[in-house]
């Protein structure tokens, strides 16, 4: 599991989405995404040569991120009794208005634009600090935090299979989060025309939504609540936060439908696929962009700035000629220098992070 922000192990509280990780069928720990001490600071003069060159700043972090709440967890943030920053920002969020529907407190539309056309800037600016993400450095909101902030990790032991594999579960959440936000709100009597509208606010692009939100606050268009709620919408929220807590796993799996179904079988294919440990009968290299470092090594980054593999320079005048090859002659035909550092391990490393993949 992520012990992401902040909190040292024992203190963290559980997270709703870890009664779903239980059901599925393994949650691997992601040990090198360390947040007590973060693993894309670099804290030594010299860094390692695995350490990648593309660093986080240490007052933000990896929360340079705004999450979509849906109503079940905001109304557990509501609930909650320990954390009074976070009840403040959503307390606040919630009186501003635009983009809180029946389904979800959105991310502001502004915050979305300005994260879309600055994805490089991930990581490394404090204008796109988390509002949650409090001034000790903790994520307010640990226990309702959204799938994508349950499912991110910088670094994947098991490498690009980690990270199709959280991938994979993100998705899944994803539909989990909707599913049980749209069961809640009919649930608390929201008509089917609301929610219907604030799925399509959900599916909006940011860019369509940010001149309604900066010019007046687009909420009455989304509402309104059921009479009885009295447009109080920290009650609503905290009603939608006391229904999903009142049923059973089995009940929530049905609202789940097919499509739960299926976005859990691919979840499963994926853990599959970090359990199998045969080794292709051919191999080539894959896709990857290329660093030299200042120590002599290389980075190569397959799928994630964040999470590189590091080679020596004999190993990459090596492998940079590589063609199509048995797994045999990858190791028969190293140069000597080479060939001791072609360990299963290394080769096994090779091959999660993509570097190296199977022919056919
Ligand atoms: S919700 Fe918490 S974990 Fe997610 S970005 Fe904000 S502070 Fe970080």
């Amino acid at each position: 599991m992520r012990f992401l922000p902040i909190l040292s192990e024992s203190e963290q509280p559980s997270s709703y989405f870890d009664i779903w990780m239980a059901t599925l069928p393994m949650s691997p720990i992601e040990h090198g995404a360390t947040c007590e001490r973060c693993a894309m600071i670099p804290y030594d003069a010299e860094p390692r040569p695995e350490t990648t060159t593309f660093s986080f700043r240490s007052d933000v972090k990896c929360c340079t991120y705004m999450p979509s709440l849906p109503n079940f967890l905001a109304g557990g943030v509501i609930m909650e009794q320990r954390s009074l920053h976070a009840k403040e920002v959503l307390a606040s969020r919630i009186d501003f208005g635009s983009g809180v529907t029946p389904l979800y407190v959105e991310r502001t539309a502004l915050f979305a634009h300005v994260y879309d056309a600055a994805r490089s800037a991930f990581g490394r600016s404090a204008s796109l600090r988390c509002p949650y993400f409090d001034d000790n450095g903790r994520c307010g909101i640990w226990a309702h935090r959204d799938s994508t902030c349950f499912t991110w990790f910088c670094k994947h032991g098991r490498g690009k299979l980690g990270w199709e594999y959280w991938d994979a579960v993100r998705t899944y959440f994803q539909h989990v989060e909707q599913s049980l936000a749209i069961h809640a709100a009919l649930s608390l009597g929201v008509s089917p025309s609301t929610i219907g509208k604030s799925m399509q606010y959900h599916r909006t692009a940011s860019g369509e939504r940010v001149v309604s939100e900066i010019v007046e606050c687009e909420r009455a268009s989304l509402g309104p609540l059921p009479s009885s709620y009295n447009e109080d919408w920290s009650l609503y929220f905290a009603d939608c936060a006391r229904f999903i807590r009142s049923q059973s796993t089995i009940e929530l799996f049905k609202v789940l439908g097919s499509k739960g179904q299926a976005l859990r079988l691919v979840v499963e294919e994926r853990a599959k696929a970090l359990t199998e440990g045969s080794w292709p009968s051919r191999m080539k290299l894959g896709k990857f962009s290329i660093k030299r470092l200042k120590t002599g090594f290389y980075q190569l980054i397959s799928f994630s700035e964040n999470d590189p593999v590091a080679v020596s320079s004999d190993m990459w005048d090596y492998l940079s000629l590589l063609d199509d090859t048995t797994l045999d002659d990858l190791i028969r035909n190293a140069p000597s220098s080479t060939r001791e550092q072609l360990t299963p391990q290394v080769i096994r490393t090779l091959m999660d992070y993509g570097i190296l993949v199977a022919v056919g």
